[in-house]
C-alpha cells in the first residue's frame, strides 16, 4: 500500500524504511530540507545499526523516497501515520508539533476533498489522539470525524536495536477510533505475525506509557536496593540480584533450562537510565497523573531515584578518595546506552557537569556520540574529547564507565594498577582489578 510518514527522527525513518523493505510504498516527510536531501542519498542523519543499508535497498526497490511536501505526498495515500517529536517543556509533553502536523493534515483533506486515516505513532498522553489531533483536523478540514479516520500505534523500538525491533516485534498495538482506520493499520502490519493488540487510541496511549513507566520503575527500585547495600557494606548488589533472580518468577525454568527473560537486564545496578523516553514518559505520565489530582508518589520516586543516581558515583568517588582536585578523570561513554548517538538525558552529562565543579580534568570518549554530546553539553573548558582512548588510560587517575560500549571490555586487559576503575553500568567483575580501586553502584566490600 501506498502511505506517508512524517517525521524522520529515529522513529520516523526507521519505520518508513522497515516498511518500506516490507513492500509497502512509503514516501517520508521532514520539515528539515537537508535530512531530506542526505536521505535521498542513502545517508541517515542518525545512526542507527543496519540502516544505511536496508535505506539503500529500499530507495533502489523505489518503495522509499522522502520530501518536504506533504501536500503532493499525500494526495497518493490514504494513510498517514505522524512521527514528529514530543518534546517534554518541564515535564509535560509538547504537542505544538503534532499540532502543527495535525493542522496541515487538515488543511490538505479540505483544499483537497480526500479524507486520510491518521494514525499518530509519536510518544502522546492518553486522550490526545481522540481530542487534540481531532479538534486540530476538525477544524482544519472543516470535516467532522469519522468522515475522516483516527487511529494510534505506539512504537516500543529502542534506538541501537531499532531495525530489529521493528522487524521483529513483541507486539504491535493498533488503536483506532472508526472500522476503516483499523482495516488499513491491519493492512499495514499484515506481513507481520506477531500478537496484535486491537484497543481504542487512548489505551493504546497508555500501553507505551505504562510500559515504560514500568521498566524505569524496575530500574530505580534496584539502584535504591543498591545505594542501601553500599551503605551497610560488606554486599556486592549483584550477588542480591542474582540471588533474588533464582526465583522462578523472575526467572522461569522451561524445558529444565533458565528462560534468562531480557527483563533481568533492568536490575542491573547503574547510573540511572536515560535517552529520550524513559526519563520524558514517566514525567509525561507523571504530569497527566498530577493532573487529575493524583498524588503519583511511585513515579515521583522513579524519578527522583534516577536524578540522584549519576551523582551517586561523584559521591562515591568523594567519600573513598576524599578531594578531586587535580584528578585526571577518562569517561567511556556518552551515549545514554551503547549502539546509539543519542545523548539525550545520558547520565555523562550530569556526571561531567558535577566533576567539572570539582577541579578535575576531563578526558571523555565515545565511539559515536561526541558531536552529539559536545552540542548538549556545551563549552565545558575542563573536557578534553578523545579519539583513542586506549591512549589516555596510562594518564588517568579515576577511569569510569559510563556507557557499556562492547569496546570498553578490553579495559580489563589493559594496566591499570594503582588507578581507580570506577565501573558505573557493571560490565566487569570486580575480581579482574585486583591491582586497581574498583568502585561500582551498589558494591562495598571494605
Ligand atoms: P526526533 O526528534 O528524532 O524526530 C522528529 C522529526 O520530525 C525531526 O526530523 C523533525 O525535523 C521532524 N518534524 C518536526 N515537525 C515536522 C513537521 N511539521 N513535518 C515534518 N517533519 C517534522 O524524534 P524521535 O526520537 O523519532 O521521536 C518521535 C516520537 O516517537 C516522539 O514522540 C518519541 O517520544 C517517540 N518515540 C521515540 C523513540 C526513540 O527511541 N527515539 C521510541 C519510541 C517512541
Amino acid at each position: 500500500m501506498n502511505l506517508v510518514v512524517v517525521g524522520t527522527g529515529y522513529v520516523g525513518l526507521v519505520s518508513g524504511v522497515c516498511l518500506a523493505a516490507k513492500g509497502h510504498h512509503v514516501t517520508c516527510i521532514d520539515v528539515n530540507p537537508k535530512i531530506v536531501e542526505m536521505l535521498n542519498q542513502c545517508k541517515p542523519h542518525i545512526y542507527e545499526r543496519d540502516l544505511p543499508e536496508l535505506l539503500t535497498d529500499v530507495i533502489n526497490s523505489g518503495n522509499f523516497v522522502a520530501t518536504t511536501d506533504l501536500f503532493t505526498a499525500l494526495s497518493d495515500t490514504d494513510l498517514v501515520l505522524v512521527a514528529v517529536g514530543t518534546p517534554s517543556e518541564n515535564g509535560v509533553i509538547d504537542l505544538s508539533y503534532i499540532k502543527n502536523v495535525s493542522k496541515s493534515i487538515g488543511d490538505y483533506m479540505r483544499t483537497n476533498d480526500h479524507p486520510l486515516a491518521v494514525v499518530i505513532k509519536s510518544t502522546v498522553v492518553p486522550g490526545t489522539t481522540d481530542t487534540v489531533v481531532k479538534q486540530e483536523i476538525e477544524l482544519a478540514s472543516a470535516m467532522k470525524f469519522p468522515e475522516f479516520g483516527l487511529g494510534m500505534n505506539p512504537e516500543f523500538l529502542r534506538e541501537g536495536e531499532a531495525i530489529q525491533d521493528f522487524m521483529e516485534p513483541d507486539r504491535i498495538v493498533l488503536g483506532y477510533e472508526d472500522e476503516r482506520t483499523l482495516k488499513l493499520l491491519e493492512e499495514l502490519y499484515e506481513p507481520w505475525s506477531c500478537d496484535k493488540v486491537r484497543v481504542n487510541t487512548r489505551t493504546a496511549e497508555l500501553i507505551k506509557y505504562a510500559n515504560n513507566a514500568l521498566l524505569a520503575t524496575q530500574i530505580s527500585a534496584i539502584n535504591e536496593i543498591a545505594n542501601v547495600a553500599a551503605a551497610i557494606g560488606g554486599i556486592d548488589t549483584m550477588d542480591v540480584v542474582n540471588g533474588v533472580t533464582l526465583d522462578k518468577r523472575w526467572n522461569p525454568i522451561i524445558n529444565g533450562k533458565r528462560a534468562n527473560p531480557e527483563i533481568l537486564t533492568y536490575l542491573i545496578p547503574g547510573c540511572g537510565f536515560g535517552g529520550s523516553c524513559f526519563p520524558k514518559d514517566v514525567q509525561a505520565l507523571r504530569s497527566l497523573g498530577v493532573a487529575q489530582g493524583l498524588d503519583m508518589h511511585l513515579l515521583n520516586s522513579v524519578l527522583d531515584i534516577n536524578d540522584a543516581q549519576p551523582i551517586e558515583v561523584v559521591n562515591i568517588l568523594e567519600r573513598h578518595l576524599g578531594d578531586l582536585t587535580g584528578k585526571h578523570v577518562l569517561i567511556l561513554g556518552l551515549a545514554f546506552k551503547p549502539d546509539t548517538d543519542d545523548v539525550r538525558e545520558s547520565a555523562s552529562l550530569k556526571i561531567i557537569n558535577r566533576l567539572s565543579k570539582h577541579g578535575v580534568s576531563i578526558s571523555a570518549h565515545d565511539p559515536i556520540a561526541i558531536d552529539n554530546f559536545r552540542e548538549k553539553i556545551g563549552d565545558v573548558s575542563a573536557v578534553e574529547y578523545v579519539i583513542e582512548w586506549e591512549e589516555h588510560v596510562a594518564s588517568a587517575d579515576i577511569v569510569i564507565i559510563a556507557t557499556k560500549w562492547a569496546e570498553y571490555a578490553s579495559l580489563a586487559g589493559m594496566n591499570t594498577k594503582g588507578k581507580v576503575v570506577f565501573d558505573a553500568r557493571r560490565m566487569f567483575e570486580p575480581s579482574i582489578f585486583v591491582d586497581s580501586k574498583y568502585f561500582s553502584i551498589g558494591l562495598n566490600l571494605a
